[in-house]
């Protein structure tokens, strides 16, 4: 069976003489490994789609669950953020992040949209990575279902907490002299305006995402969180992110603290 859709390659690898074998976010809200034949052979009219993170028009042959790229005509390339290696690598964390929450072949419906603003306000909007990196992380932990409770101090109530600190296990935030609920709990400190900007990502449309200030402090305080809340409620690392981080050498990333482990009553 034939049929027509959108997509976006999360991953490629090289197989065989000259085919590629992709991984492919669909607007039909499926993640399907797609054969492109003779996509590296010179002169390929797959050439161009069948690249990381190229969202293109395609046309899909189906056979018994086998799926081959019969034809594509790209929509957007991203050029600014394939010519720009750090941000490249950027992308590709979003890319293995997305594949990760599209389980089995079923993504959910807002993940190719969420994945393109990004890449678009990478790109065209030419946004901070430091900005776009931890408010595409935790927009997705929110739509994913681990949304992590902002309002109040969860031990006093206080609100907002004050000195607050995210923790990351819990998923809660709380004053940083109100006790840690859980033995060993690791928390992470916030900002008023780091804290202000976390509610904001998790309860605004989408579209807004990005359209948000922060100073370079807060920022930084925001985007360590963020990636260490993602990292223990998923539980695992990502190499594109260790990658990342290896090409992301500006003076945030180096003066980022350590996470601080909060023993009870201490
Ligand atoms: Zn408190």
């Amino acid at each position: 069976m034939r049929f027509v859709t959108k997509g976006i390659v999360l991953r490629e690898t090289d197989i065989k003489e000259t085919d590629k074998l992709l991984t492919v976010l669909l607007q039909t809200g499926e993640k399907r490994t797609v054969l492109a034949r003779r996509a590296r052979s010179k002169g390929s009219r797959l050439a161009a789609s069948a690249q990381l993170l190229v969202f293109s028009d395609m046309t899909l042959f189906e056979y018994r669950d086998y799926f081959t790229l019969d034809e594509a005509s790209t929509i957007e390339q991203f050029y600014g953020i394939r010519s720009d290696l750090e941000k490249l690598a950027l992308g590709c964390y979003f890319a293995e992040l997305c594949e990760l929450f599209a389980e089995g072949d079923c993504a959910p419906p807002w993940l190719l949209s969420l994945l393109l603003n990004a890449l678009f306000a990478l790109d065209k909007l030419k946004k901070d990575p430091n900005l776009i990196k931890p408010a595409f992380e935790m927009k997705l932990m929110s739509l994913a279902g681990f949304a992590p409770l902002l309002d109040e101090c969860c031990v006093c109530g206080k609100s907002p907490p004050e000195q607050p600190r995210l923790s990351l296990r819990e998923g809660t935030v709380r004053c940083a002299n109100c006790p840690s609920g859980e033995e060993g709990g690791i928390s992470m400190p916030l900002c008023e305006g780091s804290l202000a900007a976390l509610r904001h990502i998790q309860s605004c449309d989408p579209k807004q995402l990005y359209s948000f200030r922060l100073s370079e402090p807060a920022l930084r305080l925001m985007g360590n969180a963020s990636e260490a809340f993602v990292l223990a409620q998923l539980e695992r690392g990502f190499k594109t992110l260790d990658y990342y981080k290896l090409l992301h050498t500006s003076a945030s990333y180096q003066a980022s603290p350590k996470p601080q482990g909060i023993s009870p009553g201490g």
